[in-house]
């Protein structure tokens, strides 16, 4: 064997108790009737289909969690996406037209579901849609509905990697906020093709202010509430689900941004009656908290108000000392949820959708423990589970076109130190029919392996490219930019101890489960990794789609 380049950092150590380990797994490897408990057929086992597994991010143990929070919009309450979205587009844009001054014709714009993706960005400055890789990277980038032309793409984002802090960029990362992304482009695409010049900054401005005021001033639920139906998915496992976690003993809490009203809609449509033992969607929740204003509750110290539920505006009766069952508060803040509680810390399992609100700022600001609920997965999984075929494909192209990679450049080096040989040394008759022999040779297998090369670069871009735009034709996958985590599938990873596609999924589990993140493996701990990942594009080409329209 080689030896370590700078000796060795092993130190002897007593192996006995490994070398039993080693035999006791050989033996448990082989334990044939374990084996066949471990596979029993599919009818014998609570069989959980991929898209509804809880992943894992980080270890975490049922066992010592007591208390679980939810978030009640895209997190208990599933909305019918499209739909939605499609009602809150209808509005926002009645009302640009109606109060900001944008002509009529903006109000004929058609809303296409298939522009939009969580985890896009605006260039407020630029006027553009983007997407990036993890490490901000402009992978993707619309102006209008048109991809960016290549050399706008280069100027303009080749040597700069977005940051969500600068202001020039919004991050859209809720599922509330996916209209605004298709709005936005679709009026730059219709304004300027009728040869108006957009100010894009506050073309932005206007429409995030019209939104948030359909939310606000209540008509986009209006909306919503007279036909709950239409709009929120009744999930006949959910309630299932919570009684199991109650029958583990953990407490569970409400704490949704929603106003009581609304809130009490939406609850009582998903879970009231679903379970005899729960007449009432109340009797779930141990503590159920309103109008939290998340992210604010996490980071700031407003007190929790008491409500008088007996009406249905439910007005504030004062400041809330203790947090009871049975009724219902408003506001609070972290510290006092745990003062008042008496839970804290890592013994409290927080389930929500939004990156920002649910996720990032109460693993930042507390130590809670976090569940992120992503409801796409369930697609992306079904869709890439029904393109495996080709992934695996492309995943045998990409090692060959390593090899490639490595064996051109080899060859190079190679035929370069042969053709100096041949310059400069003096060399017998058979010698240098020995050298050009070899160069000839060398030479042959060059040019086959860069014709090579190239075949699999176009290959595995096609294949690429099917792959992503068989899933959306703009964006690709919502976990993936190219061979990359995007950047929105990164802030899952990083922020999100688990990730799941909806509450329910939880009922496949035991409450006392323990998660066990997968063995993380660097590149270097990955089989065959090449020390030098040389891809042709190296994460610097032109956008994906770029140049295409
Ligand atoms: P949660 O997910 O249960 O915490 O509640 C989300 C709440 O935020 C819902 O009541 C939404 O209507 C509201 N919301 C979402 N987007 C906006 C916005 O842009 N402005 C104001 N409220 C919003
Ligand atoms: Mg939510």
């Amino acid at each position: 064997m080689q030896d370590p380049l700078h000796g060795s950092f092993r130190s002897p150590l007593n192996r006995a108790r490994a070398e039993d380990a080693s035999r006791r797994a050989h033996e448990l490897l082989a334990d044939e009737g374990l084996t066949r408990l471990l596979t029993l057929p599919r009818e014998r086992r609570d069989f959980v289909p991929r898209a509804r597994e809880v992943f894992v991010n980080r270890n975490l143990r049922m066992s010592s969690i007591e208390m679980v929070g939810f978030d009640m919009d895209y997190t208990l309450a599933i909305y019918h996406m499209r739909r939605l979205e499609q009602l809150s587009f209808d509005m926002t844009l009645a009302k640009l037209v109606s109060e900001y001054g944008y002509p009529p014709v903006v109000g004929g714009l058609l809303y296409d579901h298939h522009f939009v993706m969580r985890g896009l960005a605006v260039d407020r400055v630029n006027g553009n849609i983007l997407k990036m890789d993890r490490f901000g990277h402009v992978g993707r980038a619309f102006h209008g509905l048109r991809p960016l032309k290549p050399e706008v793409w280069r100027e303009l984002y080749r040597h700069k990697r977005v940051r969500l802090r600068n202001p020039q960029f919004a991050w859209n990362d809720t599922l509330f906020a996916l209209p605004e992304t298709c709005m936005f482009a679709g009026i730059i695409e219709l304004l300027e093709s009728l040869g108006q010049r957009v100010d894009y900054g506050k073309l932005y401005d206007d429409i995030r202010e019209a939104i948030d005021t359909v939310h606000r001033d209540n008509s986009l639920k209006r909306e919503v509430r007279k036909d709950l139906g239409r709009y929120v998915f009744q999930d006949p496992e959910l309630g299932p689900a919570l009684h199991k976690l109650r029958s583990g003993g953990k407490r569970l809490f409400l704490l949704t941004n929603s106003a009581w009203d609304y809130t009490d809609a939406v609850m009582k449509y998903l879970l009231d009656g679903q379970l005899a033992e729960y007449p009432s969607w109340r009797n779930y929740f141990d503590v159920v908290v309103t109008a939290a204003g998340k992210p604010g509750f996490f980071t700031e110290g407003r007190p929790f108000l008491e409500l008088d539920v007996s009406t249905e505006a439910g007005p504030a009766v004062g400041e809330a000392t203790s947090l009871d069952r049975g009724k219902v508060y408003s506001g609070g803040n972290l510290a006092r949820f745990e003062e008042l509680t008496g839970y804290r810390g890592e013994n409290i399992l927080y389930v929500g959708d939004h990156i920002y609100g649910d996720i990032l700022k109460s693993k930042k600001s507390s130590l809670w423990r976090t569940c992120m609920v992503v409801q796409e997965i369930e697609d992306e999984i079904i869709y890439t589970d029904s393109r495996q075929v080709e992934i695996g494909t492309l995943s045998q192209v990409e090692v060959v076109r390593e090899r490639l990679d490595d064996e051109v450049n080899h060859h190079k080096t190679l035929l370069n130190t042969l053709e100096r040989r041949l310059e400069r040394e003096p060399l017998s008759a058979e010698e240098r029919k020995e050298a050009e022999e070899l160069r000839r040779q060398t030479k042959a297998e060059l040019d086959r392996m860069r014709r090579a090369l190239k075949n699999a670069n176009d290959i595995a871009d096609t294949l690429e490219e099917d792959v992503e735009e068989g899933f959306n034709p703009y964006w690709g996958l919502l976990f993936k930019e190219g061979n990359e985590n995007s950047r929105f599938g990164y802030q899952v990873e990083q922020y999100a101890c688990l990730y799941t596609s909806r509450v329910s999924n939880f009922l496949h589990h035991s409450p006392m489960q323990y998660y066990r993140s997968p063995r993380d493996k660097m590149a270097h701990e990955q089989a065959g990794a090449l020390s030098a990942r040389l891809s042709p594009m190296g994460g610097e080409g032109p956008p994906k789609g770029a140049g295409k329209d």
